[in-house]
């Protein structure tokens, strides 16, 4: 796609942005570290015995130990032992302004809780973001809390407090009628999680309208629950989808469609979107069709199993419910399609922080560890229009870098350990 190499170099100067940041904040001795681990995973593959060497912010030289501490003989050594060394992780779908279900409903969380109360969470939830290694999210949508992200990653852009590098979708558009809070009595009118907007004329103006707020990519509603018996149903045409895809491509960005039935992925698809959340009822012909397209595809497997949890399934109490044997099977068919899947656990539905529970989920639905890695690191990036920021342990990209306690290729658990994390060349644990 024409547009991605444009967003690339948008995203490019947005990291610029982030490091004057992050210089002003902070005043560690900068100059040359070479991390030590017992081995890196450097965005592609594991490679035993390396160590990265990082100048200032950026990562200078990447390669075996013995020759790397032979080459930087005057650099600062810091030994890493025990640890797989990795990019930050990037997680593809957050609502840092949304808290666990189970502490409080979605509807509450929106008719209720004050946009201080919100914003406040959402500081919290960055610094928890950040310390758990994730250093760069695509956060889709305020649900509610119209551009407050874009204010949270000003702060975090300019130093005033901690938190991954953002990717903002502001309110997010959906088609009248479809979205909540709904069910009041007609007259009563209560705020909406998301903007709404209809028809050529309107999509093209809000899109604008969004744009013009300081969202980063475009999300939109396929589909919702809204059919006859509440259950999922298209929302937007695919001319009407298209002229959003479009409307949004005129500027650098790109689109992103929230869909869970095969007619809302199949018009979101063929529409020209990047990427497709959820997605639970993909058919085997969708998801060939994703992957002709290069759709990419966030299966929010975390997000799917606490929403389960809080209506009180035991994981392991039994067989499946139908709702998981319908995820697993989607993976499969998914996989089978070729279809690249990228890590995004909708976290904000579950606790900030323990985000690699997705990954955890993605091994245990059919994914080799290492593509999991993968999907959470150099997919991410490609896919997000970063692949000359972040994403990789390569030379001339920010020094994003976490050191996990083990190896998550042998066991992907070990992701909860995270022992050391850095950003852009800081170190912040
Ligand atoms: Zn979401």
């Amino acid at each position: 796609m024409n547009s991605t190499h444009q967003f690339s170099l948008r995203m490019l100067l947005l990291g610029v942005f982030f490091l004057s940041g992050f210089v002003l904040s902070t005043s560690p001795a900068r100059g040359q570290v070479l991390l030590v681990p017992d081995r890196i995973f450097d965005g592609e593959v594991m490679r035993e015995g390396y160590a990265v060497l990082v100048d200032a912010a950026h990562i200078a030289d990447v390669g075996p130990r013995d020759e790397l501490i032979r080459r930087h003989a005057e650099a600062r050594r810091m030994e890493l032992p025990g640890t797989t060394l990795m990019p930050g992780i990037i997680e593809g779908h957050s609502h840092i302004l949304l808290h666990p279900y189970d502490e409080a409903s979605w509807n509450d969380q929106v008719l209720v809780e004050s946009r201080a109360e919100r914003v406040a969470r959402g500081v919290v939830h960055l610094r928890e973001t950040l310390q758990a290694g994730v250093t760069t999210i695509r956060d889709l949508g305020a649900e509610g809390a119209g551009y407050d992200d874009v204010g949270l990653k000003q702060a975090v852009g300019k130093g005033v407090i901690q938190g991954p590098r953002m990717l903002v979708a502001g309110p997010a558009i959906v088609a009248t009628g479809s979205y909540g809070p709904k069910g009041f009595r007609e007259g009563v009118t209560v705020p909406l999680g998301a903007q709404v907007a209809d028809g050529h004329d309107e999509l093209i103006r809000v899109v604008r309208e969004q744009i013009g707020g300081g969202v980063d990519v475009i999300k939109m509603y396929a589909d919702y629950r809204w059919g006859p018996d509440g259950q999922a149903m298209p929302t937007f045409s695919e001319e009407e989808i298209r002229q959003i895809v479009e409307t949004a491509a005129s500027s650098g960005r790109v689109t992103v469609a929230h869909a869970g039935t095969a007619e809302g992925m199949r018009r979101a698809a063929e529409a020209g979107v990047r990427t497709i959340e959820h997605g639970d009822g993909g058919t085997q012909e969708v998801f060939r069709l994703m992957a002709e397209k290069g759709v990419v595809w966030y299966p929010t497997l975390a997000a799917v199993e606490s929403i389960m949890g809080y209506g009180g399934w035991e994981k392991g109490g039994g067989p499946d419910p139908e709702r998981i044997v319908v995820k697993k099977r989607a993976m499969q068919w998914a996989m089978e399609a070729g279809v690249a899947i990228g890590m995004g656990g909708d976290v904000g539905v579950f606790t900030h922080g323990t985000n690699v529970r997705e990954m955890e989920l993605m091994v245990e639905y059919g994914m080799q560890p290492v593509a999991v890695l993968r999907a959470a690191t150099s997919l991410n990036a490609d896919t997000f229009g970063l692949t000359n920021v972040v994403g990789r342990l390569a030379g001339g990209l920010f020094a994003d870098i976490i050191a996990v306690e083990g190896n998550p290729a042998v066991d992907m658990s070990v992701m909860h350990n995270v022992s050391f994390v850095m950003q852009a060349g800081t170190q912040i644990r």
